[in-house]
């Protein structure tokens, strides 16, 4: 894929993945919250509800998306490239799919560099899982994209602050290590501990099939 130069908007590049069953590479994070919440989601289809703060978040990241039309790539780091917005990505080789909020395409001398961007309503540090899901798009963007994707960014919508994150060799081999977790997981069939972390329990849209926590 070539790179045009400016920092020109590009439409949608979506992908129609096949039929297959793959990991949704979001799931990485809501693993790492509680491992039970991602065995329901695949083992128990089309019990969760869309919530208030599924909702809210929804409808934030669409206005940061709008007004990130006009940010400057300054906020990235770069001075030029072209944005890719809702990019869906398929990776044979990890078995997993991803819609990633936006891709930057830029050019660190005569070679591409690809940036995935993913928009958090968010006031903390980005947490573990967060930084996994965003190596996993390094690693698919590499693979399908044919780029290297030394780094990736999060944006913090309430506070509008990007977050840089090296996709070092320890983060990608730990997200690799994440994902054949819930393969094993759910192709097995096998509902794993609940969180100790009980304080998640309390409002989890869940809570109705976890009678061990209650
Ligand atoms: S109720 Fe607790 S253990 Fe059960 S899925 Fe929700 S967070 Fe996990």
């Amino acid at each position: 894929m070539m790179m045009e130069q400016t920092s020109e908007i590009m439409e949608p590049d979506i992908e129609t993945p096949e039929n297959e069953w793959r990991i949704r590479v979001a799931d990485i994070k809501q693993y790492a919250y509680c491992p039970r919440v991602v065995f329901y989601e695949y083992c128990l289809p089309g019990v969760r509800p869309l919530t208030y703060k599924m909702q809210h978040g929804l409808e934030a990241q669409s206005r940061v998306e709008e007004l990130e039309k006009r940010r400057s790539l300054r906020e990235y780091r770069l001075t030029e490239g072209v944005r890719h917005f809702h990019v869906a990505l398929t990776s044979e080789r990890l078995g997993c799919t991803a819609l990633i909020d936006l891709v930057v395409e830029s050019s660190d001398g005569s070679q591409r560099r690809l940036t995935p961007v993913d928009f958090k309503m968010s006031r903390r540090e980005p947490g573990r899982h967060f930084r996994l899901q965003l190596a996993c798009y390094g690693l698919m963007l590499e693979e399908v994209w044919g780029a290297p994707a030394p780094e990736g960014v999060l944006y913090l919508i309430p506070l509008k602050r990007p977050v840089h994150i090296k996709l070092d060799k320890q983060l990608r081999k730990e997200a690799e290590q994440t994902l054949a977790e819930i393969r094993k997981m759910v192709l097995g069939e096998h509902m794993p501990a609940p969180t100790p972390h009980r304080n998640r329990c309390v409002d989890c849209e869940f809570r109705r099939f976890c009678n061990d926590v209650i």
